[in-house]
Formats: C-alpha cells, sequence, structure tokens
C-alpha cells in the first residue's frame, strides 16, 4: 500500500493555476526530493498535503484513506516548515519548543531522546534566540519529530544556514531514512543534494514533469536541461 496517492491534484488560485493536474505515490521508506523552481507549487502542495489547504480538486490518499474522509494520517507527518514560525527572541528554551510539538504531555523521555538524536540535547536550556541557524534548524526537525510520525516532511530547509550544519542535516535525514525508516518529503533547490540523499525525485514546475527514481532523472541529460531551464525563466521572471 502507497503511504501517499495524489490523484489528479489541482489547485487554482484567483490569479494562478498553481497545481495542475498532479499525480504521484510515496510509498513507505521513501525518500523523495521535490524539486522546482520558486513559483513551482512545492509550498501549495504541501498545504494541501498537511490538511491547511481544503480547496482543491483531486484525491489525495494517506495510507489508503481518503483525507477528505479521515483526518488520522495527520498525526503520522512531521513537518518542518521552511521559515521557523517564532521570532528570534521570542523568550523560550530548545526543550520548550520541542515540547510545544508533543501531543500528550509528560513525556520527558521522549524530549530527551529526541534532543540527544539530534545532537541538540546539551542546549535543551539555551533560548532559541542565542541558537545559530543550523542548531535552530535541528530544534525544529526535533519538534516535528517528537511524536514518532511516519512521515518527514521538509519545506527547503537549508537556506542561510553554514555548510558544516548543512552536512549534519544531511547526515540526520540519511539516518532517520535508513535506520528508523522514516519517510521523507524534502523540497530543495539543491540538485546535487537531492542527486546524493533521494532515491526518488519529483519534478514540480505547475505540472509534475517527472516522477521516478533519482538516478532516472539525474542519468537523462534532457531532464536536467529541462528543469535547469525552467528555473532560470524564472529567475529572469523575477529580475
Ligand atoms: P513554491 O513553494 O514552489 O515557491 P508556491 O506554492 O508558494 O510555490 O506558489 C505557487 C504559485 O501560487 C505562485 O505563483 C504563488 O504566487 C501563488 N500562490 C501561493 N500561495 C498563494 C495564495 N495563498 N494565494 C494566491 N496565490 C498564491
Amino acid at each position: 500500500m502507497s503511504l501517499v496517492e495524489i490523484k489528479n491534484l489541482t489547485v487554482q488560485y484567483p490569479d494562478v493555476k498553481a497545481l495542475d493536474d498532479v499525480s504521484f505515490t510515496v510509498n513507505q521508506g521513501d525518500f523523495l526530493g521535490i524539486i522546482g523552481p520558486n513559483g513551482a507549487g512545492k509550498s501549495t502542495l504541501f498545504d494541501v498535503m498537511l490538511n491547511l489547504n481544503t480547496k482543491y480538486q483531486g484525491t489525495l490518499k494517506f495510507f489508503g484513506e481518503d483525507i477528505r474522509k479521515s483526518k488520522k494520517y495527520l498525526k503520522e507527518i512531521g513537518y518542518v516548515p521552511q521559515k521557523p514560525i517564532f521570532e528570534k527572541n521570542f523568550p523560550a528554551t530548545v526543550n520548550d519548543v520541542v515540547r510545544m510539538g508533543l501531543r500528550k504531555e509528560s513525556d520527558e523521555n521522549k524530549i530527551d531522546k529526541i534532543l540527544q538524536q539530534l545532537w541538540i540535547h546539551e542546549l535543551s536550556n539555551r533560548r532559541i534566540g542565542e541558537l545559530s541557524g543550523g542548531q535552530l534548524q535541528r530544534v525544529f526537525i526535533a519538534k516535528a519529530l517528537v511524536n514518532n510520525p511516519k512521515i518527514l516532511i521538509l519545506d527547503e530547509p537549508v537556506t542561510g544556514i553554514d555548510q558544516q550544519s548543512i552536512e549534519l542535516f544531511y547526515s540526520i535525514l540519511r539516518e532517520l531514512n535508513s535506520k528508523q525508516k522514516i519517510t521523507i518529503i524534502w523540497s530543495s533547490h539543491d540538485l546535487d543534494a537531492v542527486n546524493k540523499l533521494a532515491n526518488h525525485v519529483a519534478c514540480l514546475n505547475r505540472t509534475l514533469f517527472f516522477h521516478g527514481m533519482s538516478e532516472k532523472f539525474f542519468s537523462d541529460d534532457k531532464l536536467v536541461k529541462q528543469y535547469s531551464e525552467a528555473s532560470m525563466q524564472e529567475h529572469m521572471h523575477h529580475h
């Protein structure tokens, strides 16, 4: 059974069709990289998957159930947003932030365990405003993982983070996927990183123009070129 099944998904905003007839599936244990230029519809896709946007056409199934009928699946998803939702000087410690992710209170062991796993245990009592970008990112991953979700969704997560933290972040993702069998859906602009980490690629630019094994995408010069040209057009459009 597919963990996620997306069929003929279309999202029409007043001025723009953000997603046009997108279909793909994600299986247990997949590490899916979603690539696409700015404005390609990646965040829109995540909004629909997280039930934040219900104005879509098409169907979405999680664990075989239509999300219009059942919201049970939501507890199986951990989500790391592109931008942390807190202000830098929000007076909370690392421990506080991760605790906010907990569904049941008083699960100290879970918090300790996840802080250790993400190499932020020693920062537990530090204010989040004192952390580097990379440390803060790991705090939000810990918050997303503290309820042991089966699926982790990450939106474009490495902007403004130093190289060493990016490497640590990638090794953490790899371990979550290979050792803990967490299914990962990750949007990224970094083609090299997607090539190295993900076993599946979805290439989105309002329509889905490729979905399959990452070897297949990266060994096909025509597809890579098509992706680069779409990104370049979008770039020129913005400048
Ligand atoms: P990405 O995450 O790939 O950059 P988005 O999903 O944010 O793409 O945006 C896709 C398109 O939809 C863009 O043209 C964007 O301006 C538009 N868009 C995104 N969110 C909204 C919204 N809430 N209302 C109207 N238009 C939106």
